[in-house]
């Protein structure tokens, strides 16, 4: 709806803009205040005291620009991965970086198209739209992208391919022969984007990395984030690793500044207690294998997951099921007609959810027996 100012013609915007669908933050209206916060895949756990105590420090220098460049983070994480600092940038959250990739893949007066895989991100639509590229989504096949049906959609009007892996919010993850094998028959001027926000979470050895691939294939980047198993989704970090020729054009087209001083602190000395992250997400990986199987306790199907979250193919009974669980003050996230997402939280939030879903399936059998 244009803005109008009575009868005078108000600003107007592009037509995108008016579309949008706003994102979705929790799961249905909840009568009490949920207390496991089960929707957003975010870490259930305070910062480390190291983290708080640099962000407080940070918070000192305020009234100074960040770092342009992020330079000692940028460093830090080309050490982690093996990575030179060409190789690598910075953004505001892996959100920031996907949608400089949008609108750096768009051209004005020409038909551009993205390939993606759908239900995945609910964000590659909506930056699609406002970057003024159009969506090409195919189809899922049970949970999984189907990498085939991808390709076959591919034609010279395309310019990127997203693959959420672990996609978000099946669980599901590919494997590396399935990656290397993609790379293979892609087109050199198709750039791959693999977004990897939940690679952390990974147990499977079958699973690779972008990180490990894009030496070889210079049309292949990685989004990775600090806001899911690092904690700081409240912070807004993220990075992209991939060639020079990809990376080095995106960062000076970047948004400077965009990068806070809190930020790049907090993600360094993350980067530097690393090894206490990973004990808790550790926890989170074996709480994922414990729900999972309480679950199938229950007679559900559930697929395995890769990720901080667990999808529930639930069809119909999704909304149904995830306003039960509000009732338990357990907030998780509905796709109407699709599934529900719940995330894994600490033993407290999962042990909850647990008890929504046993009293959920005694209803059902009640009402059978009725
Ligand atoms: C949560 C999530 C992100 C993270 O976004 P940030 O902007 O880094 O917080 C990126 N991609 C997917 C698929 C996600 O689920």
């Amino acid at each position: 709806m244009p803005i109008s100012n009575g009868s005078l013609p108000g600003p107007r915007f592009r037509a995108a803009v008016y579309r949008v669908t706003p994102f979705q933050t929790s799961a249905t209206a909840c009568r009490i205040r949920p207390s496991h916060l089960l929707g957003l895949n975010e870490s259930p756990y305070d910062p480390i005291p190291e983290v708080a105590a640099a962000i407080a420090e940070a918070g000192r220098e305020v009234n100074r620009y960040p770092d342009l460049e992020g330079a000692r983070l940028v460093a830090e994480l080309g050490r982690a991965h093996g990575v030179a600092a060409d190789r690598l940038t910075l953004g505001a959250g892996s959100a920031a970086l996907l949608q400089g990739l949008f609108h750096a893949v768009a051209e004005p007066g020409t038909d551009v198209e993205v390939v993606y895989g759908w239900r995945s991100f609910e964000l590659y639509p909506l930056l699609a739209d406002l970057a003024g590229v159009r969506s090409v989504a195919v189809p899922l096949r049970d949970g999984v992208h189907d990498l085939e049906g991808m390709l076959g959609r591919i034609s010279e009007r395309t310019r990127m391919m997203l693959i959420c892996n672990p996609n978000n919010p099946t669980a599901t993850a590919l494997g590396a022969e399935h990656l290397e094998n993609l790379m293979r028959q892609v087109p050199s001027h198709v750039l791959v984007v693999l977004d990897e926000a939940y690679f952390e979470y990974v147990r499977d050895c079958h699973v690779v990395s972008g990180v490990q691939l894009h030496g070889r294939w210079p049309n292949l980047v990685t989004v990775r984030t600090f806001s899911k198993a690092y904690g700081l989704a409240g912070l807004r970090v993220g990075y992209m690793i991939g060639d020079p020729a990809v990376i080095v054009p995106l960062r000076r087209a970047s948004l400077p500044f965009s990068l806070s001083t809190v930020a790049q602190a907090a993600a360094l000395a993350a980067l530097a207690h690393h090894d206490q992250l990973l004990a808790r997400i550790d926890e989170i990986v074996s709480e994922r294998k414990r729900v999972r199987k309480e679950l199938r306790g229950l007679g559900w199907d559930v697929t395995e997951s890769h990720a901080n979250f667990l999808w529930l193919a639930m069809g119909a009974a999704s909304t149904t099921f995830a306003e039960w669980c509000a009732e338990y003050g357990v907030a998780v996230r509905v796709f109407p007609g699709e599934g529900v997402r719940v995330t894994i939280g600490i033993p407290a939030d999962n042990d909850s959810f647990l008890a929504a879903c046993e009293a959920f399936e005694l209803t059902k059998k009640l009402e059978v027996l009725r």
